[in-house]
């Protein structure tokens, strides 16, 4: 069996289970779109922002970080176009000017470059709306 995606050693892997249900859904969508494209994806961070800095979508499960090694300008570009047109609905949305955001690429002078992936928060309880639409689980689903 094929990885489908790499974990920096010094994330803990644990910290994936604080990932919430939208988020680990953008999560399995970024590793097919960069899978189908023969791209790396290599997890930087996920409880903390790459940079150190402690951010909000970090702090409450709702974000995730991908090194861009690999990835030519052309592809950061598309992938971060391809993410806020069909995942707008579940991404983040800015507090500057309110347009809502599942991929950022972060390009920080003296920092390091890379992807932040990052979803809305939906109040618990409440089904992540393509969860509910597409997620129908009964028992022949598993024969
Ligand atoms: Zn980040």
């Amino acid at each position: 069996m094929k990885k489908t995606f790499d974990i920096k050693p010094d994330v803990d892997i644990e910290d994936l289970m604080f990932l919430q249900p939208a988020t680990l859904y953008l999560l399995g969508a970024f590793v097919v779109y960069a899978n189908n494209l023969g791209l790396p994806v290599n997890i930087t961070s996920i409880c903390e922002d790459v940079q150190g800095r402690k951010t909000r979508t970090h702090c409450e499960g709702r974000a995730f970080d991908v090194s861009v090694r690999g990835w030519n300008l052309l592809d950061i570009q598309n992938a971060v176009a391809y993410f806020n047109k069909n995942f707008k609905d579940i991404g983040a949305i800015s507090s500057s000017d309110h347009k809502a955001r599942a991929l950022v690429y972060h390009k920080i002078p003296g920092g390091i470059a890379h992807f932040h992936a990052q979803t809305r928060l939906f109040p618990e309880g409440k089904a992540v709306p393509m969860l509910k639409q597409n997620v129908k689980c009964n028992q022949n689903d598993w024969n």
